[in-house]
């Protein structure tokens, strides 16, 4: 008999956590799941899913606009937040009651409770006081998001937590913040008919991503009507008679529905009783893990946004399967982080991978940057003022792939595809040798033989960091 109630008790049901709840009871674990909220995690409930579910609502504007130029006459289209939010509901609960049968199929317990450490083998849960031994421990709670700035009124914002099930379509709303979530629900709520403001306290959205792509983001969202406010932040927030009043930085008062941070993410650690157990916690409460999620307590191990290393749903479900493998699967497995493709889910969207140009311009001798902007075919027709930009960015020296960019259409889908080949070394040559899909956009990356410019280290110095032998 075991020493342990257990042999895996797994804090948190998101993405990474169930990932390696199931795949450890495959290899024979007994397994205990808790999760405080509902199964499924962040992706699932208040993320990635619902998300996207808001992005293809709010797209249908453009095609209901697009539709004339194609010879359609439509009755003015109107749009019922409440059903959308019902329809976002079902999908989602039906989602959490399909992990709810996969953790059950595979033989892991769930428990409806907050769970928290007391020990390096010991939990106790918060619904009954029950203490629970387990051999090994994953802190797999993911991320809540960051309250800041902190300035009076802060009691009255919402957050990604909150806006999915808003009891009505805002007439405006501010939103702080230029990554992920702010730009994406910036695109969504515009197209649903919210007036919005995005204040961001930099010169430019989505910092980190390639230059000439963020570039592409705010260009497109300025054009669809938000009213960016770069160098901004909101400075204080008081309730008026219906929803509220910001005053800005430069002086401006915006009366708003809502406000929204977006402000970034945190590691959710706080009151998890790691410090019992003598986890180290790093500097934003982020668990310290080495590269087989093992924390500095060989029993407790974490994976996913805890853990603060990518933040994104393929990336901790792999972390949970690696974890397992390694614990339970006697197969030592690390998660390989390089050339992680993603997407932001803005319309047009960007897909992307590999390294930004300004990434491969610092770590490279030689670059050649291959780029291209043009009017989708669809445009033409429909009218719409949109642009489509994609960027190849190479070593020069070896012919490698080291990055591709694309704002577009469907450009996750590609990035998605693209991923593969980066991953496995594509050249430029073999880009040039694939024949083009025709008519489509993704042929453009087959098809961009001239080099827009090339970045040779030497030239630093003599012309400036930004020498460029452009146009060849
Ligand atoms: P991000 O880290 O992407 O962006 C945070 C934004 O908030 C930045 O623009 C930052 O500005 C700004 N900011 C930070 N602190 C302050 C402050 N005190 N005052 C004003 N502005 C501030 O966080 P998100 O919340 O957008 O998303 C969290 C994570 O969730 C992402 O990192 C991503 O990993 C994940 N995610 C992924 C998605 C996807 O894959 N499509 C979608 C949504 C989320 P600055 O640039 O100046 O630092």
């Amino acid at each position: 008999m075991s020493a342990f109630d257990v042999d895996l008790f797994v804090i948190g049901a998101g993405s990474g956590g169930v990932r390696a709840a199931r795949i450890a009871a495959g290899y024979g674990a007994k397994v205990l799941v808790a999760e405080e909220f509902r199964v499924g995690g962040t992706c699932v409930i208040r993320g990635c899913i619902p998300k996207k579910l808001m992005v293809y609502a709010s797209r249908f504007a453009d095609d209901f606009a697009d539709a004339a130029g194609f010879g359609w006459t439509l009755v003015k289209p109107t749009f019922d937040w409440n059903k959308l939010v019902a329809a976002k509901e079902m999908e989602i609960s039906r989602l959490s009651a399909i992990y709810r049968t996969n953790l059950d199929k595979a033989g892991v317990s769930i428990i409806d409770s907050r769970a928290e450490v007391e020990g390096p083998h010991k939990i106790r849960l918060k619904s009954n006081g029950q203490e629970i031994s387990a051999r090994y421990i994953l802190v797999s709670t993911g991320g809540t998001p960051v309250l800041e700035p902190r300035i009076p009124g802060l009691e009255y914002t919402i957050t990604s937590n909150e806006v999915f099930d808003l009891p009505n379509l805002p007439n405006h709303m501010l939103i702080v913040g230029g990554g992920y979530i702010a730009v994406e629900f910036a695109s969504v709520f515009t197209r649903l008919g919210t007036k919005i403001t995005l204040v961001v306290r930099s010169e430019n959205v989505l910092r980190g991503f390639d230059e000439d792509m963020r570039c592409s983001v705010r260009d497109a969202l300025i054009q669809e009507g938000v009213d960016l406010k770069t160098v901004t932040l909101p400075t204080k927030i008081e309730k008026a008679a219906s929803g509220f009043n910001v005053t800005l930085t430069d002086g401006t008062v915006l009366d708003v529905d809502h406000v929204m941070l977006a402000t970034g993410r945190h590691p959710h650690t706080k009151g998890l009783g790691l410090e019992k157990a003598g986890v180290e916690l790093d500097a934003l409460g982020a668990v310290k893990v080495d590269h087989f999620s093992k924390t500095n307590v060989d029993s407790i191990y974490a994976v996913g946004d805890v853990t603060n290393r990518i933040a994104l749903t393929p990336v901790a479900i792999r972390e949970g399967h690696a974890f397992a493998d390694t614990v339970f699967g006697n197969k030592e497995t690390m998660v390989d982080y390089a050339n992680i493709a993603t997407a932001v889910f803005t319309t047009p969207e960007l897909g992307t991978v590999g390294l930004t140009e300004e990434q491969a311009r610092e770590q490279f001798d030689c670059v050649d940057v291959y780029a291209a902007s043009f009017r989708p075919l669809k445009a033409t027709l429909s009218g719409r003022q949109e642009k489509t930009s994609m960027k190849i960015v190479v070593d020069g020296t070896t012919d490698r792939v080291l990055g591709v960019h694309i704002f577009g259409d469907d450009a996750g889908e590609m990035a998605q595809i693209l991923g593969i080949a980066v991953k496995l070394g594509v050249k430029k040559a073999d880009f040039d040798a694939t024949m083009a899909v025709h008519p489509t956009s993704a042929e453009e990356l087959v098809t961009m033989r001239v080099r827009t410019a090339r970045y040779e280290r030497e030239t630093i110095g003599e012309e400036g960091p930004n020498a460029a032998v452009a146009g060849e």
